[in-house]
């Protein structure tokens, strides 16, 4: 059953509406200028609320999203009416960054002519909180804290496009399942935190350091050439041969194998190479380093192009 309303009645129900609500009302003219707003706008921090009309839409709109507003109010003021929400981050005061999400329509007045738009404006800012943490959490290993294998091919694949350099350092935990057998699964547990913050404090601040497989890391050098990440790779595999698992805190006998190798031209080229020099120094003995060093990259080139 529809509810008919008066244009009276639809009047204090608009009122009614517009005061309670935390959307906001904008009106604006043919050029962006705001005419009108709902009491809600008074409610968020934006950065040119005081004196607000006289302004302009972009007023309330981050830089990086004003050119996508203005073309959604140009759109409609030509006449387009099938614009979706367009979402932005507010142009705020200077409190943390905060989204809102807009929808317009083209206002015309009782001759037909085009007067300008009305648009509601929304909060988001619960959903992208909710959607970022989400994101967070699927790139995360939630036993050490470092980005996982998921987070790490992306990571590399990122690395791998931009041929800026840099390598790949794999490692893996010695005997890691008869140290379990032998201590049990909890130790075994503690023992791979540890290992995640011991190896965190050889790495440089622009490193990225993942856990890529049940005892396996990976760590990332971007920028960094083969010899100066060598360097760090080989203290992290001396440092815990000689002191023999102090990073347990329980004196257990833990040793890693490395692999290392330059970044390649591919994604696959770039893990095949780490994994395979892990392979040698697990064969070679363990509680070693391997290092590939492969093609530098521009001879690579030079190799499939020519
Ligand atoms: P290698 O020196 O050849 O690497 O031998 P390894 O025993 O370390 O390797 P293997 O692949 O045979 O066994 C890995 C073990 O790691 C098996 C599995 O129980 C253990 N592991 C994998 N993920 C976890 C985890 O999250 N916690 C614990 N405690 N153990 C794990
Ligand atoms: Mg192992």
């Amino acid at each position: 059953m529809g509810v008919n309303f008066t244009p009276e009645e639809g009047c204090v129900l608009y009122r009614l509406w517009a005061d309670s609500t935390n959307d906001i009302i904008l009106k604006t003219d043919c050029s962006g200028n705001i005419v009108n707003a709902s009491p809600a706008l008074e409610r968020w921090p934006f950065a040119s609320v005081n004196g607000l009309f006289g302004r302009h839409i972009l007023d309330l709109v981050h830089p990086s999203r004003c050119a996508a507003v203005m073309a959604a109010h140009e759109s409609v003021i030509a006449g387009r009416q099938d614009g979706g929400w367009i979402e932005f981050p507010a142009r705020s005061v200077d409190g943390p960054e905060r989204w809102f999400e807009i929808q317009l329509r083209c206002l015309i007045a009782d001759g037909g002519a085009i007067q300008g738009a009305v648009s509601i404006v929304r909060s988001i800012q619960e959903r992208r909180t909710f959607e970022e943490r989400l994101f967070v959490a699927a790139m995360t290993d939630t036993l050490t804290g470092l980005t996982n294998r998921s987070a790490f091919v992306s990571m590399l694949q990122h690395l791998v496009e931009a041929k800026a350099g840099g390598c790949l350092a794999m490692f893996d935990i010695d005997h890691f399942k008869a140290i379990n057998m032998r201590y049990g699964h909890t130790v075994g547990d503690q023992l791979l935190i540890a290992f995640s913050e011991f190896i965190r404090a050889f790495a440089g601040s622009g490193d990225i350091i993942s856990r890529i497989g049940g005892e396996s890391f990976g760590i990332l050098f971007a920028n960094t050439g083969i010899e100066p990440a060598e360097a760090i790779c080989r203290r992290i595999v001396g440092a815990l041969g000689e002191t023999g698992g102090a990073t347990g805190g329980e004196g257990l006998p833990i040793t890693v194998s490395a692999g290392l190798t330059p970044i390649a031209l591919s994604l696959d080229d770039t893990i095949k190479a780490a994994e395979l020099a892990l392979t040698v120094a697990k064969a070679k003995g363990r509680n070693r380093l391997e290092v590939d060093r492969g093609l530098p990259v521009y001879l690579v080139r030079a190799t499939k192009t020519g």
